[in-house]
């Protein structure tokens, strides 16, 4: 059987965040009552016209510059013409033909342990169309508040740089990163602020021609995206190895039944008429503002990872977790800068921090009540062996319910660290007492069993006994050595 070699470009829709629309000073936000957030500009009334947002012009130059694009010092909009419910206007605005704000740029993309560098052939702006709902009734609606929100379109190179589902999700993170770093979108992609299309095709491995693609749609998350390119590489591959031949269309991804089901027959370029649009002039850059807005990049993860991994000898695991927003890789350096050891601080960090962030449905590091200060005490109550570490688990999910100090907590619930000899050997006894089999195979030399017995100790101290000194009392009560 021949071996298939999967290609996979991907278009990558962002909504900007722009406080007002593209083309009029309605407010951008997502949701609102229906209707509500719209004028005649956004809503394709005659005799309206369209004034260019600055600042959408500017994320859009920001990003190419940080896809490392080619900028066009000249870019003009057209009219890309059909007719939708969704499209008051019958046309989209939109940036056709080879002036996109930016061109012929790069991302390196981390995935499966190495960098696979994705090139980018276009960052274009456009404008958002309204959202239509089907009712239960049989009826459908629209509502025009998204109409007109500046978006971005990034599309990746022709030939394809990506090969697996791996990789084009692993692309989607990173540029979903990318994008937030700049603070030119939320990422949101259960609220489709950032949208993915990737279209793919299949061939002999090693082939110097292309499959025919499809592009699907409706990908909302990460998993949706992994999951519905396996799934086109396996159907791909099964029309073509029954002899059949794959129909270039849009297919749609259902994620409940974990398929794709074709949506329409793919519209050509002439279908939608483009012509420049007359009511808008030219967008010019000037060198200074290139340089200016060039001047302003923020660190990228990729570059802040290598970083991390340099300057705070973090493994490589650690370090792309904590750069995966920058509110988080910015925590983390205030808790190193007030005196945390940094593989300490990465471990609570992705450890049991992450799990109550994640738990409470808190967006960011920022918005929890345990702040770098508390962080950075509670690591040198452990390190100062104040507190076991087990102890240290307890005082974090108190301070991050109660924004108390972790001393404080140590101090009012009694916490610190019990090393005290005679206490720790009633403990030890009363554990041997209990578990008298788990006792008897240590004496035998079971020495895997002497971890039960230390974790028995630490219940009946409620975590406070020195975990060391219990291991020793155990051996030394039980006739065992212990390393
Ligand atoms: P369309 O106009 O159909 O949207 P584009 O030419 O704009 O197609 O390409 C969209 C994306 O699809 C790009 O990322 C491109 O690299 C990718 N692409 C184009 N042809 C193929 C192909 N045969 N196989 C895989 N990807 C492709
Ligand atoms: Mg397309
Ligand atoms: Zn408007």
């Amino acid at each position: 059987m021949a071996e298939w070699e999967a290609c996979i470009g991907m278009e990558v829709h962002a909504e900007l965040l722009t406080d007002s629309k593209m083309f009029c000073s309605c407010v951008n936000a997502f949701g609102g009552e229906p209707n509500t957030r719209c004028c005649p500009v956004c809503t394709g009334m005659p005799g309206s016209l369209p004034v260019m947002n600055r600042k959408a012009v500017e994320m859009v130059l920001r990003t190419a510059l940080a896809l490392n694009c080619e900028i066009s010092m000249t870019s003009i909009f057209h009219r890309k013409n059909y007719f939708y419910p969704d499209l008051p206007k019958n046309y989209q605005i939109s940036q056709y033909g080879d002036t996109p704000i930016g061109k012929r740029g790069w991302l390196d993309v981390p995935a499966n342990g190495r960098i696979v560098r994705v090139h980018i052939r276009r960052v274009h702006l456009e404008e958002d169309t309204g959202k239509l709902f089907h009712l239960p009734t049989g009826e459908s609606a629209v509502d025009y508040n998204r109409s007109g929100v500046p978006l971005m379109e990034i599309v990746t190179e022709f030939p394809p740089d990506m090969h697996s589902a791996e990789e084009a999700r692993a692309y989607l993170e990173t540029l979903r990163s990318v994008l937030v770093y700049l603070g030119v979108c939320d990422g949101r992609m259960e609220q489709g602020s950032l949208r993915c299309e990737p279209n793919l095709s299949v061939r002999p491995g090693g082939g110097d021609t292309f499959g025919v693609k499809t592009e699907l749609k409706n990908l909302n998350s990460f998993r949706a995206v992994q999951r519905g390119i396996e799934y086109e590489i396996q159907r791909h591959i099964a029309v073509l190895e029954s002899g059949g031949k794959v129909v270039q269309e849009t297919r749609g991804w259902n994620d409940e039944r974990g398929e794709s089901f074709s949506m329409r027959t793919k519209e050509y370029e002439q279908d939608y008429r483009y012509f420049p649009e007359p009511d808008l002039v030219p967008v010019q850059f000037s060198e200074e503002w290139i340089e200016q807005v060039r001047a302003s990049l923020p660190e990228l993860p990729l570059t802040k990872r290598q970083r991390f991994i340099e300057q705070y000898a973090l493994p490589e695991y650690d370090a792309t977790l904590l750069v995966e927003d920058r509110c988080t890789a910015d925590y983390f350096e205030e808790v190193v800068a007030l005196g945390a050891e940094p593989k300490a601080a990465a471990n609570w960090m992705n450890g049991d921090l992450a799990r109550l962030i994640n738990a409470a449905g808190i967006e960011s590091v920022r918005e929890c009540k345990v702040t770098p200060r508390d962080l950075r005490d509670l690591i040198a109550l452990v390190q100062k062996g104040t507190i076991t570490g087990s102890v240290a688990k307890q005082v974090l999910e108190e301070v991050f319910q109660t924004g108390a100090e972790p001393s404080q907590v140590v101090q009012a619930k009694g916490l610190t660290q019990v090393s005290d000899a005679d206490q720790l050997i009633a403990w030890v006894r009363q554990a041997i007492e209990e578990n008298p089999d788990a006792a008897e195979k240590v004496r035998n030399g079971k020495m895997q069993t002497l971890q039960f017995l230390v974790g028995q100790v630490m219940k009946l101290s409620r975590g406070r006994a020195n975990p060391n000194e219990v291991r020793r009392l155990i051996g030394e009560e039980l006739g065992v050595t212990v390393e």
